[in-house]
């Protein structure tokens, strides 16, 4: 079976390697050259949001590697992990129009040779005992994992990651600080659907109704932003829920304003110069987190 190839787009190649040898012996060619890199991990089914990632990273960076790869250890629902969208063809035409130089596309065994169970525990103090890690144990185990076996692979001067998944980038920026890395990230704005929807693979689970319903969701995080010192923040909180839950359709996992680094929840909003107001909210079958800053 080929286990690497370059695709050409216009004059753009792109190298896909699923082994994880073949992608060191490439990056570590270029590393020879003194080319800098950047990286944007993510799990397919790719969509303009990754692409801004893909954008960042070739603006940045000498050469953009991007991965796709659905961690199994990351999903504490196997449901969603079994039901989660892979389109890894249209998904490679993507990143080859958007000027991605390096594919990496592994098999569970190449990325946990010697088995899934994580090595370290990192200690994160509050950042993984709230919000998504409240809600979803021992995610933030696994994302912490499997971040550190790609940087590990990979070994860029830059991550670049979505704010969509605000509080994955606060635990990567700490396990960077933990490992010493000399990897440095790079957060990029969340990019949305014209009606405000947030950009993201489980989006295309939606049925059309719940498609409809999904907008009130960043509608009413940038409602709490309008509301910023006009109300109490318990006020500003209580109406969000109350918007999102208004249609009957949507159920609230939770709904927070947040200082940015603790990421713990602010009483007043002075507690902090800037606030995260985050959620997130099942629709049918499907889960979709958000986050707005403010002000
Ligand atoms: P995922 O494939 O969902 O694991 O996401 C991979 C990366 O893309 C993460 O850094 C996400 O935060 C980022 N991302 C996902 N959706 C968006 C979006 N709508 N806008 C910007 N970045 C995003």
């Amino acid at each position: 079976m080929i286990s690497h190839c370059g695709f050409f787009y216009k004059k753009n190649p792109m190298y896909i390697f699923k082994k994880v040898t073949d992608l060191k012996n490439h990056l570590d060619e270029l590393r020879d050259s003194i080319a800098t890199i950047a990286f944007a991990p993510t799990m397919g089914a790719l969509h303009n949001g990754h692409m801004s990632l893909v954008s960042k990273c070739n603006k940045i960076a000498d050469i953009t590697v991007s991965s796709i790869f659905v961690n199994p250890t990351q999903f504490n629902d196997k449901s969603d992990l079994e039901k989660y969208p892979r389109t890894v063809e249209t998904d490679t035409i993507m990143l080859i129009e958007h000027g991605c130089d390096v594919l990496f596309f592994p098999e569970v065994d190449e990325i946990y040779p010697h088995g899934t169970e994580p090595s370290t525990n990192y200690d994160f103090g509050q950042l993984d005992k709230v919000l998504e890690g409240a809600h979803r144990p021992g995610h933030f185990v696994g994302v912490a994992q499997v971040v550190n076996r790609l940087l590990e692979l990979v070994e860029p001067n830059w991550i670049v990651m979505g704010q969509k998944d605000y509080q994955q980038t606060a635990i990567i920026r700490k396990l960077l600080s933990l490992t010493d890395s000399k990897t440095k990230i790079v957060v990029s704005p969340t990019i949305r659907e014209t009606d405000g929807l947030a950009m993201s693979s489980r989006n295309v689970r939606l049925k059309p109704d719940e498609r409809k319903e999904a907008p009130t969701i960043y509608a009413s995080l940038e409602a709490v932003k309008q509301s910023y010192k006009t109300i109490s923040v318990a006020e500003a909180k209580e109406q969000a829920i109350k918007s999102i839950e208004a249609s009957g359709s949507m159920k609230i996992d939770y709904l927070d304003i947040i200082d940015p680094n603790t990421l713990i929840s602010v009483k007043d909003w002075s507690d902090s110069e800037n606030l995260v107001v985050c959620t997130a909210v099942h629709l049918g079958s499907v889960r979709l987190i958000d986050n707005i800053l403010i002000p």
